[in-house]
């Protein structure tokens, strides 16, 4: 998406520990209008695979989560990152380090919220490692039902989690994957010299 990466480049912030920030329009100031066109894009590459649910890791992957499940008019569930008392102990759970916290997190949805009937469309903010999106392929697994694929804001191509994911046949969109960040500016997949 050329707007995505317009928007990186003028409003991404890089960190230590090759993290992007880009707190004013995806991960703290919430830019909508922005996030339902990235939305219904997933919406336009996803649109044969008759998606029932889309699925997300809390926190920061809801807000884009929640505006393509509206586009598809299909439930959001997000998977929560502990053990919540209200979920009772009829759940699945995987283990997932988070790549900003650096922490190991018990990973839980409730088993009503994913059958073996339901095709899955996973749906997050970043992807780098490919930890999140691994712990939540494994849920699907465990529920038994289809995986239609993963959408992404922002992929870290040189993390290579998404190209590992893509190796195992999983079909990874990604609205902008950016091959390297450095002090020169951000270099998006394909304009590698
Ligand atoms: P992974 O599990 O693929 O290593 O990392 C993906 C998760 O870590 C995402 O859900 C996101 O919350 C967080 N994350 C990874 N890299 C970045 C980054 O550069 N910036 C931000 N804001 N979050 C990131």
């Amino acid at each position: 998406m050329k707007e995505l990466e317009e928007k990186i480049r003028l409003e991404g912030k890089p960190l230590a520990g090759d993290v992007l920030n880009v707190t004013s329009f995806l991960n703290q100031q919430i830019d909508i209008a922005f996030l339902l066109r990235a939305a219904k894009e997933f919406y336009r590459l996803f649109q044969d695979e008759n998606i029932t649910k889309i699925l997300t890791l809390e926190a920061s992957g809801i807000p884009v989560a929640t505006l393509t499940a509206s586009v598809f008019g299909v439930p959001l569930v997000y998977v929560k990152k502990s053990r919540s008392s209200n979920l009772g102990s009829e759940v699945y759970t995987s283990r997932v380090r988070s790549y900003t916290q650096n922490r190991v997190f018990d990973i839980t949805v409730g088993k009503d919220y994913l059958k073996d009937s339901d095709t899955v469309l996973i749906i997050d903010d970043f992807l780098a490692n490919g930890a999140a999106a691994n712990g939540l392929v494994d849920l699907i697994r465990q529920a038994g039902a289809s995986l239609a694929g993963i959408g992404i804001v922002i992929e870290k191509g040189f993390q290579k989690g998404g190209d590992k994911l893509r190796e195992k046949g999983i079909r990874v969109e990604s609205l902008a994957i950016i091959e390297k960040i450095s002090e020169d500016g951000i270099v998006f997949r394909g304009e590698e010299s």
